[in-house]
């Protein structure tokens, strides 16, 4: 008999183990999404935080020789969520305005009132760096508990270049100190600051041409968004940042077509950004060009579902014509989810996905919209052991069974990170 190799851990005996085996090379579309690459009584041996095998639990067993066993006890195995839209830094919060919202008020009408996002930057431009770290921390606890392992995170609260660079600096503290994973994204051109009122072409010079090469200089964003819609920034003002963006060497995705359509989707191609989110209003041509350039829809049904107007992206449409769909959360102050379980949740229920597809918009698609494809996003041989186990034995629950956490454990480059639902010190 051949000496079994040696590793540190491995998982044994669950129920399904959703691999999403060869899907690293591109993003998935149309039926593959339904395809989960599900080994049923799997196992997964890892060694120095990486995945060295995965396969039936009687063929791991039978070539290594663990460390340390984790039974999975008969449930789901999968890889851990990726959250690639969220808005993770910034200071305070804006249950008030969800009030006012509740008796009618729009989202512009609260932004028109210096609500809305300028109450947020506000706040934000006041915190120290310290305190945004600490706020951040918070967040990143909930997002790990709730079995997400790679956060993208979004600036746009500080809206001059100090401010910017300190919620960048921010993210990257995060990223270095906590186990989750986080991909920053330079979003200054998130909304026009009171101070450039009536002055957005003043405003988006100052983004293209200084605010991005700073970020940039320091080497603190690795993608540059923005805000693309009616009465923030205009198609062409857009698709300067973008141009500005790309110019010093960032991949671009765009808020596109959300509460009204723009042509978002259409400069999302133009440009052949790695993605465009939201796309409530997207229009089918623009969503075809999408599928042409391969250009990815980030969707956020969380996000819609706190907009309370009961319209959601046509997700079906979206991936008919082609388009590969992720999921996030879009956490920021007026949609305050941290959830990837809710997220799904309301992609199947809202937008009509089936579970399956959820899933894999919610792991390897969403790791191919923050590019982390190759290391992340499925449970293949040579990627990080970003694992989670959730308490459920099939994973048609997910979705099904929503507003609890199912996560029993996370496991983080190969240490578990997250036991019995709680993060681990
Ligand atoms: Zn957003």
């Amino acid at each position: 008999m051949v000496a079994r190799e040696k590793v540190d851990f491995l998982i044994r005996k669950a129920n399904e183990l959703i691999s999403l085996r060869n899907t690293s090379q591109e993003p998935v579309k149309k039926e593959r999404m339904r395809d989960l690459g599900i080994i049923k009584g799997g196992a997964i041996a890892v060694h120095k935080g990486k995945i060295v095998a995965v396969d039936k639990t009687s063929k791991i067993e039978q070539h290594y020789r663990p460390e340390v066993v984790i039974d999975a006890r008969g449930n789901v195995v999968m890889p851990g969520f990726v959250d690639p839209h969220t808005h993770l830094v910034f200071a305070g919060a804006r249950e008030e305005e969800f009030d006012m919202r509740l008796q009618g008020a729009s989202y512009m009408e609260i932004l028109a009132r210096g609500g809305g996002i300028l109450k947020t930057v506000q706040a934000t431009r006041k915190a120290s760096k310290e305190q945004l770290v600490d706020y951040g921390k918070k967040t990143v606890d909930v997002m790990l508990k709730h079995g997400t392992t790679t956060v993208e995170a979004k600036s746009g609260y500080g809206l001059t270049t100090k401010d910017e660079i300190k919620c960048l600096e921010v993210a990257k503290e995060l990223d270095e100190t906590h186990p989750i994973d986080v991909a920053s994204t330079f979003l200054g051109a998130h909304a026009v600051p009171p101070e450039y009122k009536g002055e957005t072409d003043k405003y988006v010079k100052l983004v293209a041409e200084e605010m991005i090469l700073e970020a940039t200089n320091r080497r603190l964003a690795e993608f540059c968004d923005v805000f693309c819609e009616e009465g923030v920034f205009n198609v062409e003002q857009s698709r300067r940042i973008l141009q500005a963006g790309r110019d010093c060497g960032l991949k671009l995705k765009i808020h596109a077509d959300e509460l009204s359509s723009l042509g978002g989707a259409e400069l999302a191609a133009e440009v052949k950004a790695i993605s465009a989110e939201h796309l409530l209003f997207a229009s089918e041509r623009g969503l075809k060009a999408m599928a042409k350039e391969g250009v990815m829809a980030v969707l956020l049904p969380t996000a819609a579902f706190s907009l309370m107007a009961d319209k959601y992206a046509d997700a079906r449409k979206i991936i008919q014509l082609g388009v590969p769909v992720a999921l996030g959360t879009d956490f920021n102050p007026s949609c305050w989810t941290e959830n990837m379980q809710m997220a799904i949740a309301f992609a199947c229920r809202k937008m009509r996905l089936t579970v399956a597809e959820a899933v894999t918009a919610s792991t390897i698609n969403a790791a191919h919209a923050v590019d982390r494809a190759q290391e992340v996003g499925s449970l293949e041989k040579g990627k990080k052991a970003n694992i989670i186990i959730l308490d459920i034995p099939n994973y048609k629950f997910l979705g099904y069974r929503f507003g609890v956490n199912l996560v029993d454990k996370v496991i983080k480059d190969g240490n578990i990170v997250v036991d019995k639902g709680e993060v681990q010190e």
